[in-house]
């Protein structure tokens, strides 16, 4: 069973600068990236929409992986701010899911 969170993008859009709406899932970005994770970011992204907050809690490791190369985002046809996103979401991750923090 996912946990579905209706208020996860109301949450994290908090941050003006986190723009993970503006994604329209092209795979540009999972094309480029050094890491071949596959799922970064636009997989992310859907599940911020979905409010997917499990899914983002079982995928983590992959966020935290990110080298925050910019690769994708240099690339990215919606000027999606990629690396932003993910720093917004390790933030979450500790923050709210975790609370290290
Ligand atoms: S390149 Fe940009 S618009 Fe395309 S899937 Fe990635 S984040 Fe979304
Ligand atoms: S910033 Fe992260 S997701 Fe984007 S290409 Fe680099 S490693 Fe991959």
């Amino acid at each position: 069973m996912i946990r579905v969170d209706e208020r996860l993008l109301e949450s994290l859009a908090k941050d003006k600068d986190f723009n993970a709406q503006a994604c329209f899932n092209c795979g540009t970005c999972s094309a480029l990236c050094p890491m071949g994770l596959g799922l970064l970011p636009r997989e992310l992204f859907r599940y911020v929409l979905l409010g997917a907050r499990d899914r983002l809690r079982e995928l983590s490791d992959v966020i935290f992986s990110c080298l925050l190369c910019r690769l994708c985002e240099a690339n990215c046809p919606r000027g999606v701010r990629i690396t932003h996103n993910i720093r917004t979401l390790r933030s979450y991750l500790v923050k709210d899911e975790y609370r290290i923090l």
